[in-house]
């Protein structure tokens, strides 16, 4: 293998920022390796055989409080507004997701509701649960009993496989409710979706003569060494399972191309009590792009597959722990850093894994100007 400063398993985001950094700041030499055939992990995005840009891997809705990270990002591409909106299918209806004062109102059956009359709504009728343990509890604590069924409880069991009493209450807490009639699906200050995809985002980003980039490659310890590692697939596999495998959620998607501009009215509805599937996603409300088909997914929760989610319980967090600790000796020893949704088995949004690779980076850059 030629010299390289640094190898990096996995051209995810993860993978993606820290080479653009380790090129463009140290003038290292790196090489950036992924077992799939193309970059941008999870976040890939492509065309469909229709010609209709789809996200291969479920929706990807870029959001971050941190304008320094827009800043970053700018550097590689122009935005778009995020324009995430979702429903829920429910009681033969189509409900606002989150629950806002509209869906409260269309629960209830009333005309409207002011921002008091829903909290004392909610007063009533939410479970008075000062600290919830579970995923269960939180909704219970904030919506009670019948939201919960209606919006959580079967689209919980379908996607996890599991009782939301049993998932971490920061699963379910992942959905705001809300007290305006703000019906976008996440809360934060900055929306945007890449002007031309996540793909070509981090294909700009890593358009740099110091990075080679190696696809259809999968990590060899053996073969891909260098003094500096970051490794961003599954923290378990790198350390060959030796405590016991690691349980993830998988996904399987179903495309289906329909000779329309649009089918849904927008981009995600949710099915908490009907079909197999958990949600059908029609991207192109996002996207914004112009053709005259569509193209809409569905996703069926699955056990095995590749690794999308961590499942955040106790038992598989105190699994985690310990090969986090592997992973801590290994950092100091031997110079690998474990980074990413699957290297630190947390339930990440993109926003989240950047910065941390920025941290990352900055942590490799501080070690190397001590040196
Ligand atoms: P990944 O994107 O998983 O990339 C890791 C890469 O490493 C992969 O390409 C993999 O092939 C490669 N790899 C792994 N092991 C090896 C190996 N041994 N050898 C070589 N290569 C290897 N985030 C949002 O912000 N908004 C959303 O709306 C959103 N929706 C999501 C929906 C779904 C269904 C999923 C699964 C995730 C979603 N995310 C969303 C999260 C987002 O995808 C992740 O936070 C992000 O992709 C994590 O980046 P990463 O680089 O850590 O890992
Ligand atoms: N959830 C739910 N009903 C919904 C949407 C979400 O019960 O209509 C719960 C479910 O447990 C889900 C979690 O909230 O796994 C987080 O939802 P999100 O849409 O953020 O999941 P992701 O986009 O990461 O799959």
């Amino acid at each position: 293998m030629k010299q390289y400063d640094i190898v990096i398993v996995g051209a995810g985001p993860v993978g993606c920022v820290m080479a653009e950094r380790c090129a463009s700041q140290l003038g290292w030499k790196v090489l950036l390796i992924d077992k799939r055939d193309h970059i941008a992990g999870n976040c890939y995005d492509c065309l469909h055989q229709s010609g209709v840009l789809i996200h291969q891997y479920g929706p990807h809705y870029f959001r971050t409080n941190n304008q320094s990270l827009v800043d970053y990002l700018s550097a590689f591409t122009e935005w778009i507004p995020g324009n995430y909106y979702v429903t829920s299918f429910a009681k033969n209806q189509y409900f606002p997701f989150p629950i806002n004062l509209l869906t409260l109102a269309q629960f209830f059956e009333k005309e409207k509701l002011s921002p008091d009359e829903a909290k004392r709504l909610l007063e009533e009728v939410r479970e008075k649960i000062d600290q919830p343990a579970n995923s269960e509890e939180f909704v219970l604590s904030r919506v009670g009993r019948a939201m919960y069924e209606t919006f959580y409880l079967g689209y919980t069991l379908k996607q996890w496989d599991m009782h939301p009493r049993d998932l971490s209450p920061s699963v379910c807490g992942r959905i705001p409710v809300r007290f305006n009639e703000d019906c976008r699906y996440v809360d934060h200050t900055h929306q945007l979706t890449p002007k031309h995809g996540f793909t070509e985002l981090f294909r700009q980003m890593i358009k740099h003569e110091l990075i080679d980039l190696h696809l259809g490659t999968p990590y060899n310890k053996e073969l891909h060494k260098a003094s500096t590692t970051v490794y961003t697939g599954p923290i378990d596999e790198y350390f060959d399972y030796c405590y016991g495998n690691l349980p993830w959620r998988s996904l399987a998607f179903d495309f289906k191309e329909y000779p329309q501009e649009f089918v849904q009215k927008n981009v995600q509805i949710n099915y908490p009590n009907d079909y197999d599937y958990t949600r059908s996603v029609e991207i192109k409300h996002v996207t914004k792009q112009a053709h005259p088909h569509t193209v809409v997914s569905y996703e069926y929760p699955r056990a095995e597959g590749d690794p999308y989610y961590p499942i955040p319980t106790a038992d598989n967090h105190n699994l985690y722990e310990k090969y986090r600790l592997l992973a801590e000796e290994e950092t100091s020893k031997n110079n690998v850093y474990f980074c990413g949704r699957l290297a630190e088995y947390k339930y990440f949004n993109t926003d989240e894994v950047i910065e941390n690779a920025l941290r990352t980076f900055d942590l490799i850059k501080q070690k190397n100007d001590h040196q």
